[in-house]
């Protein structure tokens, strides 16, 4: 039996990936002393995986910006935009735009990876795209892993998942048609990864896990089938993860892999039905993905053990690995990182296992699995029952007031008190919004100032008072700012905040915070999701102070701005011991007694930020209705209970809406903001196929690059909206909030902002 990590975390313990890279962007370092810090944090992360002892440990999972982005240079798929620029930049101009004397190109697309918080850049394709070979990235790091000991495995985007995953710039083509050109380039790439003596290839298609067209599954047969007859030496792990195969069970089945990888913590029935089915003749090696990649507990050893006997009966143990579920890239790396903070509980820190203690649960479950039991093992075994009961029994989880609460619910608490018309007109008439009416989405730059304060006071280094007079400043001049720009709802700035769930979480009850617990989210961008343990419950207003201190500073209205209940469930790691819709409704009555308490001190208009509703989706359609229902209606619950002349705003970031609208629209909020910029108002165009009733902001200025976007743009975008969306409906924001911004940028692309408003304003009058 073998062990086997799909991928491990590259941002290193203590981030230094992302300092490496933000320096290089600041052009405090070199790119030699760039790569050189990448080196060698992949070095130790190979050199760690070997000493504990993982059998097949991935190379190219690496990334300086994201393996998307990465597949793009070496499938040679580079958007002609980007073409003067080269090596690194041309690299982090793809990623994040690049504007200067020379050159004005806007970043790719990104999007959210599967049903994770991970995000990808979007491939680009165009009619006749070319596709050549840069192979060097992937060959490098076969060679660096050998020069620590490691005869690693490649891991690779799969073909199907890349081109799928991938967006059309143009018509007259499908994405599919470009297979015949990408095979051979990949073929070519195997060739070489060969000649390097490596034995097995990694290759990730997720894509798997969702529902394919018979011609897309037509199109996985062909491409595996051609692997198979240009057999290069090299033998192939299929890595499906997120979900079970589904209907594409058989097709699976009937590949000419030599491996198949299987998630079984997303999907544990489908390990019956392979070995129950009759295309499964038992000569594929099976991966077992038993440990839990995106989650953070003690793996359940009985468990996992009695899913690898079930292969044991019908296969040899040579054709058994035991492995992650998937990359471990979705872990925080290492519990022991923790030892000693006051941060978490250690006796919470006993039902826990990062990435690093992940790989020794590969180990062991290796090892128990194998048969031939010592004592060690016998402890091992032993011990984790314990650890799994302390869990169970503690009280620490269990607040019988919550559950209470959340079984008395009825669908009263879920419904506004009047219709969006009804409640359209009261609040024209108490808000006096001018047409357009234009706002940001909650937060301005987190200065370095901002972050300083907030980690002296953390470490007591300064007194509450110092940190709210700080805090009171900033508030202050972003009020002032607003003001003079013209904006019409104003926000508090969000200085308070660190991150939008990891303030919530903080100040509630059944919330674990680690002090290193770190997750990639997109580029450089990391999280620290909160540990949800227990039942939820909210002591004390958890954002009623700097949001009444904001609206006592201005006369305009400033939005109360908190995070909803699906995106504080779908951005935490989740309780594993009831279903999630339950622990979603604990935190629905939390948000909505914080909603009340703002509205009793004057908060006129609250946004109830949702951007993670679409990313829970499942994988499968068929399973879209039941979550769809239980996240609709946490966030009603947690909306509904206010006056008529509240308005409701919700908030939600790359999504594709299209399919989904129907629910959105149940939603029923007021207003909504989404991110359209990138993709130049397209994302609107389903509102407009829908027709959405009620209010809307589309954002006309990307907020995840540092270009500042001309006036004559978001004037552009803008008419564009007006010419989908009945103008006394349409608002003027950003994509998302400003937080990750500077200051100078941030000034100088609001005052465009509302510069387009106003430009707009005057055009309607000149029609009207
Ligand atoms: N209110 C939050 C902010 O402005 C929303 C962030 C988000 O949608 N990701 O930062
Ligand atoms: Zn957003």
């Amino acid at each position: 039996m073998k062990s086997i990590v799909l991928g491990y975390p590259r941002i290193g313990e203590k981030r230094e990936l992302k300092r490496a890279i933000e320096n290089y962007w600041k052009k405090s370092i070199s790119s030699e002393e760039l790569l050189e810090t990448a080196k060698q944090l992949r070095m130790k992360n190979w050199m760690l995986q070997s000493d504990y002892g993982i059998d097949l440990i991935s190379s190219n999972d690496f990334s300086l910006y994201d393996q998307m982005l990465d597949m793009c240079i070496t499938l040679g798929c580079i958007p002609e935009r980007f073409s003067g620029i080269e090596g690194l930049d041309q690299y982090f101009a793809m990623a994040r735009g690049l504007q200067n004397e020379n050159i004005d190109a806007t970043a790719m697309e990104m999007t959210k990876w599967f049903d994770t918080n991970y995000h990808y850049i979007v491939p680009e394709f165009i009619k006749d795209q070319s596709f050549n070979l840069n192979a060097e990235k992937i060959l490098q790091e076969i060679r660096e892993a050998k020069s620590v000991g490691v005869e690693a495995k490649p891991v690779l985007i799969g073909p199907i998942t890349f081109l799928l995953l991938g967006k059309k710039k143009g018509d007259g083509f499908n994405r599919l048609e470009l297979l015949p050109f990408l095979l051979p380039i990949y073929q070519e790439l195997f060739n070489l990864i060969a000649e390097e003596g490596v034995e097995y290839v990694q290759i990730d298609e997720p894509i798997l896990a969702t529902d394919l067209t018979s011609e897309q599954q037509a199109a996985v047969k062909k491409t595996y089938g051609y692997f198979a007859e240009n057999k290069s030496r090299l033998k192939i792990i299929l890595a499906n993860y997120f979900d079970c195969f589904g209907e594409n069970l058989s097709l699976a089945l009937e590949l000419p892999v030599e491996v198949l990888h299987l998630d079984l913590i997303r999907c544990q029935l489908q390990l019956d039905d392979i070995l129950s089915h009759p295309l499964f003749n038992g000569n594929k090696i099976l991966s077992l993905g038993v440990v839990d990649g995106r989650n953070v507990w003690k793996n359940d050893f009985k468990r996992s053990l009695r899913l690898i006997e079930k292969a044991k009966k019908k296969l040899s143990k040579d054709r058994i690995w035991v492995g992650t579920s998937c990359s471990l890239l979705h872990s925080p790396i290492n519990l022991e990182s923790e030892i000693g903070s006051d941060r978490l509980n250690p006796q919470i820190e006993r039902w826990l296992a990062f990435a690093v203690q992940k790989l020794q649960e590969v180990v062991q479950l290796r090892d128990l699995a194998s048969g031939s039991f010592d004592d060690r093992l016998y402890s091992i075994l032993e011990q984790n029952k314990r650890d799994l009961q302390n869990k169970q029994d503690s009280e620490l989880i269990h607040d019988q007031n919550v559950k209470q609460r959340v079984r008395a619910l009825t669908d009263n608490d879920s419904q506004r008190k009047s219709p969006f018309i009804k409640r359209q007109k009261e609040h024209r008439k108490t808000l006096n919004l001018p047409i357009l009416p234009t706002t940001t989405i909650g937060s301005f730059p987190q200065t370095k100032e901002v972050r300083i304060f907030r980690r002296k006071f953390k470490n007591n280094e300064i007194s509450q008072e110092e940190y709210d007079a700080f805090l009171l400043n900033e508030t202050k001049e972003a009020i002032k700012f607003q003001e003079d720009v013209g904006l019409d709802v104003l926000v508090h700035g969000e200085f308070e905040r660190n991150d939008m769930v990891e303030y919530f979480g903080e100040r509630l009850n059944g919330f674990a915070f680690t002090q290193f617990g770190w997750v990639q989210s997109y580029g450089t961008r990391c999280v620290k999701p909160p540990i949800i343990f227990g039942d939820v419950a909210r002591p004390e207003p958890m954002t009623v102070k700097w949001s009444a201190i904001a609206q006592s500073l201005t006369d305009k209205p400033v939005k109360g701005m908190l995070t909803g209940p699906v995106t504080i469930l779908q951005w935490s790691f989740v309780r594993n011991d009831q279903p999630r819709s339950v622990t979603c409704n604990q935190i629905a009555l939390a948000i909505r007694d914080e909603v009340n308490d703002l509205e009793e001190a004057g908060i006129k208009v609250i946004q109830i930020d949702e951007p993670a509703i679409r990313e829970g989706l499942p994988l499968r359609r068929m399973d879209w209705e039941v979550y769809l229902d239980w996240a609709i209606r946490a966030f009603r619950i947690s909306a509904s209970s206010v006056a008529d002349d509240t308005q409701i705003h919700t908030h939600m970031c790359y999504s594709e809406f299209n399919d989904i609208l129907q629910k959105i629209a149940e939603m029923d909020a007021d207003v909504i903001t989404i991110e359209t910029s990138r993709s130049k108002m397209e994302l609107l165009q389903a509102f407009v196929d829908f027709k959405y009733p009620n209010e809307i902001g589309p954002g006309v200025y990307d907020i995840h690059s540092p270009r500042v976007p001309s006036e004559s743009e978001m004037e552009k975008l803008l008419l564009r909206a007006s010419e989908l969306i009945p103008v006394e409906n349409l608002w003027v924001n950003p994509d998302c909030g400003l937080k990750t911004r500077d200051w100078p940028e941030t000034k100088a692309a609001l005052v465009n902002l509302v510069g387009s408003a106003k430009k707009m304003r005057e055009r309607i009058l000149q029609f009207s």
